[in-house]
């Protein structure tokens, strides 16, 4: 797989920042290839409106949307590189790892891929029976015909709370997660799946680096080392979770361990959370440390 930064380091044409020579890179956005709102074209034309040069689409456990993004960009003289977020899992809990310049047609990556999007389909029928004898039947059946339908997306939790928003159960689905889909919630239900020594590795495996996402949200610190011992390349310290102090906590952490830095906006098309594209952006410093390294797994 060849990358090519365009020649002006990825400004987009046209762009009114462009004659400064801004790079403005947002390394976390979201498609309906999972649990995004906005379509990859969508995506871009947003990124694009808000002056964006450099993204990467990643999506929870699928490279689905990884291709059309990728075209959009190219057509308005964007950069778009390969882009993933892997659910692992780490002492029972939920730890959110980001891919990076991987080959998304790595077979061992795709069928890894694969049988995280069928654990999620399971969870998400458990969680509707659950809700069920809660006395809040939801609609299930369309969505999980859908999901059988497109095997190379992924469905998660938002599904469900856009199904309970539509039942009447709740308001939004920052109020699904806070009364009912969140860990320590009655339907909430735990999910299996690779720890993150086996996430880095197999990122890794398919020439990608890897990046802690939002550690602000994982309760992770104390084990930030042991995961660069086991090949974590980078922390993701730019997120709209992350306030200043944490912004100053986590430059310094990935500072003396050696790490690289990556970012971005979480951008779901949801106003319930993340940010619009943009709203949160990697400095054009960290971007060109990452972008130096993103042949260091590289086959051959
Ligand atoms: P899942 O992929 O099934 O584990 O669901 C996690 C996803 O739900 C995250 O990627 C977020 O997009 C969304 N999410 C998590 N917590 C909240 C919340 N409090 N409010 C709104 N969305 C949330
Ligand atoms: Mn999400
Ligand atoms: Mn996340
Ligand atoms: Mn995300």
């Amino acid at each position: 797989m060849t990358l090519r930064l365009p020649t002006d380091g990825g400004v987009a044409q046209g762009h009114p920042e462009r004659s400064r020579g801004v790079t403005l890179v947002d390394l976390h956005l979201h498609t309906t290839a999972s649990d995004g709102r906005a379509t990859p074209a969508e995506l871009v034309a947003r990124a694009a409106a808000a002056g964006v040069t450099v993204i990467a689409a990643t999506d929870h456990d699928t490279t689905a949307g990884v291709a059309e993004v990728r075209a959009h960009a190219e057509r308005r003289g964007m950069l778009a590189i390969p882009g993933i977020e892997i659910t692992a899992i780490e002492n029972g809990r939920d730890l959110h790892m980001l891919g990076y310049f991987f080959d998304p047609a790595n077979p061992a990556l795709a069928e890894f891929l694969a049988a995280q999007r069928a654990t999620r389909v399971a969870r998400i029928a458990a969680i509707a029976g659950r809700l069920a004898s809660l006395g809040m039947p939801i609609d299930v059946e369309p969505i999980l015909a859908d999901a059988a339908r497109h095997t190379a997306q992924s469905i998660g939790r938002p599904k469900v709370a856009r199904a309970m928003i539509e039942a009447g159960y709740v308001a939004d689905t920052r109020q699904a997660f806070e009364m009912w889909l969140a860990r320590g919630c009655p339907a909430f239900v735990e999910r299996a799946g690779a720890v993150p020594e086996d996430v880095i590795a197999i990122v890794h495996s398919a020439g990608g680096l890897a990046s802690l996402a939002h550690p602000v949200r994982s309760d992770i610190d104390s084990r930030i080392a042991k995961l660069r011992d086991a090949g974590l390349d980078a922390i993701e310290v730019y997120h709209p979770d992350h306030d200043a102090i944490a912004v100053a906590r986590y430059e310094r952490v990935a500072r003396d361990l050696g790490m690289l830095v990556s970012g971005g906006s979480d951008f779901h098309g949801d106003p319930a959370h993340g940010m619009e594209p943009g709203g949160s952006t990697l400095p054009a410093r960290e971007w060109e440390r990452l972008y130096a390294e993103r042949h260091r797994y590289a086959a051959g």
